[in-house]
């Protein structure tokens, strides 16, 4: 009998303090429906391509309802996270008879209005289907807690960041919504939290100690038949359950579950100190004079300003202004005004700018210089990393300008210079320049790791600081549930 799952994905991971908020139209402009999204992800290294891949390979039918996506912005507003939830509901009722959904969720989405969007997405599904089993995919950077998963069967996240593995994950959770479906069976389902909030900086998978932690939970997985996330959750996200958690799926049962689940949150408790100092991180100043010993050839240095959440900030492109490094590039600068003025000047132009830092007064405001105007026009791309290989991006209205010796790009939609597509799509190459200004934090090391002479971290004052401490929580009760806030834990 041929299984017919349905799809949603809806995924956010919010900023609080970012105050641009993320509505409706935002989600929408990003929005595939139906056959569509079939089309669109099918053979991507997407979750949805993954569901596609197993349901096709088993011979299910997955019944694809909506995937929007947004990266990494501000929080949602309340009406984008209620329209979705109910075009969820309204997807359920009409696509027929259904034996299971697949949720692809954050786990970092903040709404105003909502304690946890996700708890409360996965709530409304169980309430409006209540036998239908539901399995959600997350990222790896999701705040969960078990109140969270308390309506679903399966959850499974990321196992890497940077993810090249979302694809591999939106295989995982299908398979195991389809073993519970032929296997007539639930398996156990744990969260267990280790009470650590890390930044994201300190997140990258590869880093010591979580590259052990991850390979014992492999070592764990190999020898029982369970499947075990390990998430660093969203320090920026300000909500009761932010921080790092462990989900483990097993099919032999609850005990087991949870018994592996606390086993691992002790471990990466144990090892929080260590975790929250894997890289060291500098300050502007120290960095910019770390750039005064040049690269070698083709090897450009990645200058990373990593506390920037909206892609616009501006405490390194104004320091660089003022001194010569050799060839800057600085990709997928935010500024939608700026990409509309190059484009009314036109190519070849010479214009006076006053270039991105205005989503926040935390993003350094804006940068004023004269720059020339390379190129203009609308841009979109499809990934060719590995990170959301295959996906289509759409840049909007976008402009490649000179500034001395430093090349933006300016662009009207975030989106992620992570890899070389922010160079290809304009017939360039990252080997030939000297410095790359990123403002990525785990993603980019798939790619620049093993191009980069070196790769220089620094923290600047803004939104997404590498000391969580600084961060003026509300929700998250740090006093009782971190004792790392008094515990001699080394500055992060
Ligand atoms: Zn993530």
């Amino acid at each position: 009998m041929t299984q017919r799952i349905a799809f949603a994905g809806f995924n956010l991971e919010s900023v609080t303090a970012v105050p641009q908020v993320v509505d409706s139209e935002a989600f929408e402009r990003v929005c595939v429906r139906g056959a569509e999204l079939t089309a669109r992800f099918r053979g991507t290294n997407t979750v949805p391509g993954g569901c596609l891949k197993v349901c096709e390979a088993e011979g299910a039918e997955l019944v694809p309802l909506f995937h929007t996506l947004l990266g990494a912005l501000g929080p949602a507003s309340d009406e984008a996270v209620a329209q979705f939830t109910q075009e969820i509901l309204d997807g359920i009722e009409n696509a027929g008879p259904l034996d299971g959904v697949i949720l692809f969720l954050h786990g970092a989405c903040w709404a105003a209005g909502y304690e946890d969007v996700e708890r409360s997405v996965i709530d409304a599904v169980r309430a409006r289907a209540p036998s239908l089993p539901i399995a959600v995919a997350l990222d790896y950077h999701g705040n969960i807690d078990s109140q969270t998963l308390r309506g679903a069967d399966i959850a499974v996240a990321y196992r890497h960041s940077p993810h090249i593995d979302m694809g591999e994950t939106g295989e995982r959770v299908t398979r195991a919504l389809l073993r519970l479906l032929r296997e007539g069976r639930r398996p156990g389902l744990a969260v267990a939290r280790p009470g650590i909030v890390i930044p994201s900086i300190m997140s990258a998978t590869a880093l010591e100690p979580l590259a052990t932690i991850m390979a014992e939970a492999r070592a764990v997985e190999a020898a029982g038949d369970c499947d075990i996330s390990v998430m660093a959750g969203f320090s920026y996200a300000d909500s009761t359950n932010t921080g790092m958690s462990v989900i483990c799926l097993d099919w032999d049962g609850q005990a087991a579950a949870e018994a592996k689940a606390k086993a691992h949150a002790g471990r990466l408790h144990g090892a929080r100190h260590a975790i929250a100092a894997a890289i060291p991180i500098m300050t502007a100043d120290e960095a910019l004079s770390d750039l005064e010993r040049r690269p070698a050839q083709g090897r450009p240095i990645v200058l990373l300003e990593h506390a920037d959440r909206m892609n616009d900030s501006t405490h390194l492109l104004r320091a660089l202004l003022d001194r010569d490094v050799g060839r800057v590039n600085v990709p997928f600068l935010l500024d939608p005004e700026t990409a509309a003025r190059a484009h009314a000047a036109g190519a070849g132009a010479e214009i006076a700018v006053a270039l991105a830092g205005r989503t926040a007064p935390e993003t350094g405001g804006p940068v004023e210089a004269t720059a020339r105007v390379i190129w203009s026009g609308p841009k979109s791309f499809t990934v060719s990393g590995r990170y959301q290989r295959g996906s289509f991006v759409d840049l909007g209205l976008t402009a490649l300008l000179q500034i001395g010796r430093i090349r933006v790009s300016v662009v009207s939609h975030f989106a992620f210079a992570v890899d070389g597509d922010p160079f290809l799509i304009f017939g360039e190459r990252p080997e030939d320049y000297d410095v790359i200004l990123l403002r990525s934090k785990t993603h980019f090391r798939d790619f620049y790791e093993p191009l980069a002479d070196r790769i220089l971290v620094v923290d600047t004052p803004d939104l997404g600081p590498a000391d969580v401490r600084l961060i003026p929580y509300r929700q998250l009760d740090t006093a009782a549930a971190y004792p790392w806030r008094n515990d001699g834990a080394p500055t992060p």
